[in-house]
């Protein structure tokens, strides 16, 4: 519960609800809020009343309130909404309820007014039962209601209000950017909005604020933030919003060691608010190949080991023709110790699934033994020379379970990224409560698309590179994430402020004069005019407020959010519109 400053006295209170302790009682007090629950004892009806700070007690006593407010109280329903005053008075032993903040004081009920009644609702208001998420959402009002939604939104507003009075007090300024405006470079599909004015043309939602917030650092304000609204049109994956929040961030006259240590200062005091115990600063930073080697990806969850082992040299050259070829054919062979584990025959085989489902093939096992050897199907295969050596790299010892994948470095770093993560939840390895933040830096710049046979930027192409701008398979960038719990919470870097590179990254991503001009004219032609080095940085808000509420979906952080499938059950959006509106917007299909 959270308490508040005192409301102004008016017509219908004068303190609330969840405020009132021991030393108040012996005056009068008035609360107004919604009947939580209604209990009729013995001549007595006892209400707990709730408002935004919490629940209170009255008491309404047909010899204190009268007749005519008993007869009222009677006909009170969940959910009604009162305005009651009395004199607040303490419980007394047994009638203590210690599980209330305010659980030793009573309202005795002197005055009563009924100021709206309410239908019977969807789902209880005074319980954490589950209810569907798609009646939650419809019926959303009532849902906020609730303690653990009402506790997440106020924990989310206390951590972006500890994210503007950090920036805020660093000289960082609030600007706001636009939400009608074109396409923006975060590789995601735009939602666009028909011009009505200009038929035939559209806006696009901006997929983040960057080419603006660029633009704001071209005109000399240094320091700037922003609460931005964000838009992409993907398709929604678990916990993916089509709408979603960043605190975005950008700075002039900075190198990469300024924006994280100005963010871990900023971040230290936000999970402080949201109360997540985090390591102190500085934190650690992990180079992208170490992170795609050891955890399988660039947002490594650091809370439990289970680290993935190249065994590629030491195995090579034995009769398991699986690993042969993959070796021959330039991949790796990598492998995770699982530590001593039973894992039932049934549950390996499953782990092919697995595999299969992020693009391998199938996971090889082995016990180890007493003694050392293998109890494994590959076992006789590789022959003892190369378990023996697979031990020593894999730190294996007897009862441990060894878990193999051999494929193209790019296929098995996901499937054993995905099956780490699998085994921590199947053993149960992931430690409560306790938090593990990274910086993973030194990514590549482009990654090659195979199927379309082009590069494509990791970041986005206003990253500035590192290295030799013929060679785009060797640059790296700079740029930086946040990880938090395997969860990346930010990521940004230091820009292009140089012209020509930008031209060159853009040619490089196929993105010819022309293209680029269109798409992106307004921004190259500013960065001719005297652009300084600068760089920032944007944090998913939702995901951030999330981790600290321990929700594991941003759904349950958001006040009005969308469901998996990108509809709102409350509004009904997205909707059909009439034909007149589609007409205007030049939209009509013929004949309508
Ligand atoms: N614009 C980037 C994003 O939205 C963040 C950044 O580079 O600052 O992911």
């Amino acid at each position: 519960m959270t308490s508040l400053p005192a409301p102004r006295a008016n017509a219908y209170r004068d303190t609330w609800c969840g405020n009132l302790r021991a030393q108040d009682a012996g005056v009068e007090q008035r609360v107004a809020g919604w009947v939580h629950r209604r209990r009729d004892h013995g001549g007595l009806i006892f209400l707990d009343l709730r408002d935004r700070t919490g629940l209170l007690q009255v008491v309404i006593d047909p010899q204190e309130a009268g007749p005519e407010i008993f007869k009222a109280a009677e006909r009170l329903r969940s959910e009604h909404v009162i305005s009651v005053g009395g004199v607040l008075e303490l419980r007394g032993g047994e009638h203590v309820n210690p599980n209330l903040p305010t659980g030793e004081v009573e309202l005795r009920t002197t005055s009563l007014t009924v100021l709206a009644e309410a239908d019977t609702p969807p789902f209880p208001v005074d319980e954490e039962t589950p209810v569907g998420e798609e009646i939650r959402l419809r019926h959303r009002a009532v849902d906020i209601r609730r303690e653990g939604m009402r506790e997440a939104l106020i924990l989310r507003s206390k951590i972006v209000a500890a994210m503007r009075d950090h920036l805020t007090s660093q000289g960082f300024l609030e600007v706001e950017t636009p939400t009608l405006t074109r396409s923006t470079p975060e590789g995601a599909r735009d939602f666009l909005v028909p011009s009505r004015n200009q038929p035939g043309s559209f806006y696009a939602l901006p997929q983040s604020p960057q080419l603006f917030k660029q633009l704001l650092m071209m005109g000399g304000l240094e320091r700037y933030y922003q609460v931005a609204r964000c838009f992409r049109d993907e398709d929604l994956r678990a916990d993916r919003q089509p709408e979603f929040t960043q605190l975005d961030i950008e700075m002039s006259f900075v190198t990469e060691d300024e924006v994280i240590g100005e963010i871990e200062t900023l971040m230290t005091k936000v999970f402080e608010a949201g109360g997540v115990k985090v390591q102190p600063a500085p934190w650690p930073r992990l180079d992208y190949d170490e992170s795609m080697l050891k955890y399988g990806n660039d947002r490594p969850d650091l809370r439990y080991g289970l680290e993935i082992r190249d065994i590629s040299e030491v195995i090579a050259g034995s009769e398991f023709k699986v690993f042969e070829s993959v070796l021959a054919g330039g991949g790796v062979v990598r492998a995770i110790n699982a530590g001593q584990r039973e894992f039932p025959r049934k549950e390996l085989d499953g782990l092919n699934e697995l595999a299969q489902r992020h693009g391998g093939k199938a996971v090889a096992w082995a016990f180890v033994q007493d003694d050392g050897t293998w109890r494994s199907p590959i076992a006789k295969f590789l022959g003892e020379e190369r378990t023996t050596a697979a031990n020593a790299v894999l730190e294996a010892g007897p009862g441990d379970l060894l878990l193999f994948v051999g494929d193209q470095a790019k296929t098995a770093a996901p499937v054993l990224g995905a099956l780490r993560a699998y085994l921590a939840n199947y053993f149960e390895l992931i430690p409560a409560d306790e938090h593990a933040i990274t910086w993973v830096v030194d990514f590549p710049m482009f990654e090659y698309n195979d199927d379309e046979d082009r590069w494509d930027a990791l970041h986005h192409p206003f990253t500035a590179p590192t290295g030799d701008l013929d060679d785009p398979g060797s640059l790296r960038s700079r740029a930086y994430d946040l990880v938090l719990d395997g969860s990346e919470i930010g990521g940004g870097s230091i820009r292009i402020h140089d012209p020509a590179v930008q031209s060159k990254v853009l040619e490089i991503l196929g993105i010819d004069a022309e293209e680029a001009q269109d798409r992106f004219g307004f921004l190259l032609e500013a960065l001719r005019y005297g652009t300084p080095p600068h760089g920032g940085i944007a944090f998913g808000i939702d995901r951030v407020a999330a981790i600290c509420a321990g929700k594991p979906s941003i759904r349950d952080v958001i006040a009005f959010p969308k469901t998996a499938t990108g509809g709102d059950p409350l509004t009904g959006a997205p909707d059909a519109v009439p034909p007149r509106q589609l007409k205007e917007l030049g939209l009509a299909r013929p004949g309508v």
